[in-house]
This record gives C-alpha cells, structure tokens and sequence, in this order.
C-alpha cells in the first residue's frame, strides 16, 4: 500500500480540467487543486477571468465544437489528464407555463449537452491510465424544484449520464461520480429573494447555508486516490437539506 502520509490525496502532478473555473464553486475547485500540487487547466466562457496559476482554455462548452477543440489542446500535452470537475451551468427559472423554448434549450445545452460532450472527449483521454471525473448536479435535479424545470431536469439527466459513464469508464479504472449541493452561495444564488435562501436555511439540519468551499472540499476528495473504489455515486453537500 502507498504511503498515505506523505502525499495522500495522490494527486501532485496531476493534470486537472476544472469548467466554469471563472465562477464561485469552480474557482474554489481550482484552488483546493493548486493547494494540492495539480496542474489544472481552468475553461470558462470567453472574457471570464479564470485563476491564476492555471493554463486557462476559454471554451463555450455548449458548443460540440468548441469541446472537441477544446479536447484536441488538452490532449496534445505531455502529461495525460487525470481528472475533470464539470462545474459550469446556469439557470433560467420560470415556472413551466411561463418558460420558453429559448431557456429550456439554453439550460439543457449548457448544463446537460455540455457534460455528454465533456465525457464523449475526456474519456477517450484517460482510458490508458484511468481518471476521476466528478460533474455538478443540484438536490433539486432529485427533488425538483418550484420555477426550475429546466434546470432540475437538466440536472436529473446528468446522475443517469454520470452512472452510464461510470458502468463503461470502470474497465479503464475511470471513476465518474456526481456532487448535488444544496443553496450555495455564490454568484447563482445572490439574487434569490430572501424567502428562498431563508427556506433553504430552515431547511439545513446544520442550521447553515453552504460555502463553495465546501463543496470543493469534496471535489478534491473524489478526484483523490482516497476515493479510488467510489463511483458512480450522487454525493449530497447540502447540510442535509434533503435527507432521504
Ligand atoms: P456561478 O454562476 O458562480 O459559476 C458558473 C460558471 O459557469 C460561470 O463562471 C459561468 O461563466 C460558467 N459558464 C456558464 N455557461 C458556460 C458555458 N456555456 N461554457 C463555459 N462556462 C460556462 O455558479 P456556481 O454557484 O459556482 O455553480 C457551479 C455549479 O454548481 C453549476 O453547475 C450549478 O448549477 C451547480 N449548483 C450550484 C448551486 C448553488 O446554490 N450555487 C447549487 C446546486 C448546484
């Protein structure tokens, strides 16, 4: 067995892609990465400022294209990917009635496209030495939500993507897994009305809203050697705002 107490995250060196590494639970992803010795490469929309310390790759990764593109510079680098945190999304609420077809197709492409594309690409590049791969869904992709059933279908669709790509990634000793936090606050939530933040806030057994912090900090555990027998699993960061 290696030596867990010198480095035991394992992942010193390891190269890193992080999406939506521009915005708050993202850029907390790369940094717990960098605290950590990887080598990440950091993908946002162009003109969004990514972290220091990363090779930044703006990339609209609603675009096929423009993930295929983005796959051919990742892959043409001497040190192989290791990982891939999907954090990149939106949201366009609306309750069903109301929604168009233009924020329907804007969050499924952003939010679930975008994550078949990923995984169709990256795969590929760490079937030789095997790989973590973690996307972002949300507890209301399990729970849905009032005025999100674009964005809780798009994120219900990623857990049986995510399980799909973990049933064909395993022979190649790829691990897909699926973080679902609860409110985080960060810039997606800050224009809430107060009443929602407020009901999520009851809703949390540990009387706290999440931190992008926090969800980082399980992102670095599943992209680590400590999680090399977790896969395809939904691992929940909300303060148990939804137990079931
Ligand atoms: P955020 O808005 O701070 O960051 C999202 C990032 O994605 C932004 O930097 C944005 O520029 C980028 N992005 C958007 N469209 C893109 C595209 N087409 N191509 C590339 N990048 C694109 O939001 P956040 O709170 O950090 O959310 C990160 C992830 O966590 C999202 O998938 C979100 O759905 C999920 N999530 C957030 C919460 C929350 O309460 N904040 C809760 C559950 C799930």
């Amino acid at each position: 067995m290696a030596d867990l107490s010198t480095d035991c995250l394992g992942l010193r060196g390891q190269r890193v892609l992080v999406t939506g590494a521009g915005g708050g639970i993202g850029r907390a992803v790369v940094e717990r990465l960098l605290a950590a010795g990887s080598q990440v490469v950091a993908v946002d929309l162009p003109g969004v400022h990514c972290p220091a310390g990363t090779e930044s790759i703006p990339t609209d990764l609603g675009c096929s294209a423009a993930v295929r593109q983005l796959a051919q510079a990742v892959g043409g680098a001497d040190n192989p990917l290791h990982g891939l945190v999907h954090c990149a999304g939106i949201t366009r609420d609306g309750v069903l009635w109301k929604l168009s077809d233009e924020d329907w197709d804007d969050v499924m492409r952003v939010n679930l496209s975008s994550s078949f594309y990923l995984l169709r690409e990256m795969i590929p590049l760490m079937r030789e030495r095997g790989g973590a791969i973690t996307l972002i869904s949300s507890i209301n992709g399990e729970r849905g939500k009032f005025g999100q059933g674009n964005y809780a279908a798009s994120k219900a669709g990623l857990i049986g993507l995510a399980r799909t790509a973990a049933r064909e990634g395993g022979r190649f000793d790829i691990r897909v897994n699926v973080i679902a936090p609860g409110l985080i606050q960060t810039s997606m939530t800050k224009e809430l009305p107060a009443k929602v933040t407020e009901a999520a806030l009851q809703e949390s057994v540990l009387g706290r809203l999440g931190t992008a912090e926090d969800v980082a900090g399980v992102a670095l555990f599943l992209c680590s050697q400590l999680a090399r027998h977790v896969t395809g699993q939904v691992l929940r960061v909300d303060g148990g705002q939804l137990i079931a």
